[in-house]
């Protein structure tokens, strides 16, 4: 599993550092998504899934 995420899109809810905190943080300047494990190990997928499900501007995806 790869993620990207897109910081132009992101309107920084922070659901996906809620929801992985392994792996999302969110920048202290302007709150928008950080990527700490770009590539997760396979216990991370279920969470960042349901990160990706739950961002409400559509700024994280897998590739
Ligand atoms: S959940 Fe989506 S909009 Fe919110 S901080 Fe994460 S990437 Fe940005």
């Amino acid at each position: 599993m790869e993620i990207k995420a897109d910081t132009t899109v992101c309107i920084g809810a922070g659901m996906c550092a809620l929801t992985a905190p392994q792996v999302f943080d969110q920048s202290e300047d302007d709150g928008t998504v950080m990527l700490l494990q770009p590539a997760p190990p396979a216990d991370q997928e279920d969470a960042v899934r349901r990160a990706v499900t739950l961002c409400p501007s559509g700024a994280i995806s897998i590739a």
